[in-house]
């Protein structure tokens, strides 16, 4: 059982750390974010909701992304281990969450926040392209698709998502440093809290993540 949260602005790399960690682990990735994207495509009530708020880059109400994460934790797959990615986003969702684990009588091992400076963000959020999918994301320069345009997995024609234009950039970046950041002060005093540096290719990135968990299950995992 590995129950892990990956913290970091956008554009630091959780949903494809999240992607590759979650494969290497086999447990699901809960990505709030994809979740709700998947709801505004379907045009359901929950993405009806959300999507004037996404689009800003602003954030959605506490209460609608704490219920999705409860429902998503209830499912038969989450109970192997999960990897939240995306969530918790406020101080008041990282209590909520503690709630829902404290339920089910489970509790964090790890927080993985991904370091990466601002300069490096903007160039990747801006530049980055999205299958609307299956939620892969591509970088003409630094991880190009196969075929340009092109999702690698099933051909779809990738798009930039509507919060990666400049204006959602900042106040997505805003919204992190108001609401985000202090979370690593939530996490730190409980020893659960890993920083990795977030800058490099992916594979680097993830060799840091499964050597610095590695570490730490050897000498003795948090919640075992
Ligand atoms: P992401 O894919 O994680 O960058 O999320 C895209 C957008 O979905 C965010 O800018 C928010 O509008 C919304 N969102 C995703 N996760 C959360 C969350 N935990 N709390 C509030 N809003 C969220």
């Amino acid at each position: 059982m590995l129950n892990l949260v990956f913290l970091g602005p956008p554009g630091a790399g959780k949903g494809t750390q999240a992607h590759r960690l979650a494969q290497r682990f086999a447990i699901p990735q809960l990505s709030t974010g994809d979740i709700l994207r998947r709801a505004v495509a379907e045009g359901s009530p929950l993405g009806k909701q959300a999507k004037a708020l996404m689009d800003a880059g602003k954030l959605v109400p506490d209460e609608v992304v704490n219920a999705i994460v409860d429902e998503a934790l209830a499912r038969p797959e989450a109970r192997r281990g999960f990897l939240l990615d995306g969530y918790p986003r406020t101080v008041a969702q990282a209590t909520a969450l503690d709630e829902m684990l404290a339920r089910r009588g489970r509790k964090l091992d790890y927080v993985v926040s991904l370091d990466v400076p601002v300069e490096v963000l903007v160039d990747r959020l801006s530049g980055r392209l999205t299958c609307p999918k299956d939620g892969s994301t591509y970088h003409p320069r630094t991880n190009p698709p196969k075929r340009p345009g092109l999702c690698d997995s099933d051909s779809t024609p990738l798009v930039q998502r509507p919060d990666d234009r400049p204006e959602a950039v900042r106040r997505r970046l805003a919204e992190y440093q108001n609401k985000t950041a202090l979370l690593t002060d939530y996490y730190k005093p409980r020893g659960v809290l890993r920083t990795i540096e977030g800058v490099g290719t992916p594979e680097d990135v993830e060799g840091r993540i499964v050597s610095a968990l590695r570490d730490n299950l050897t000498a003795g995992p948090a919640n075992p």
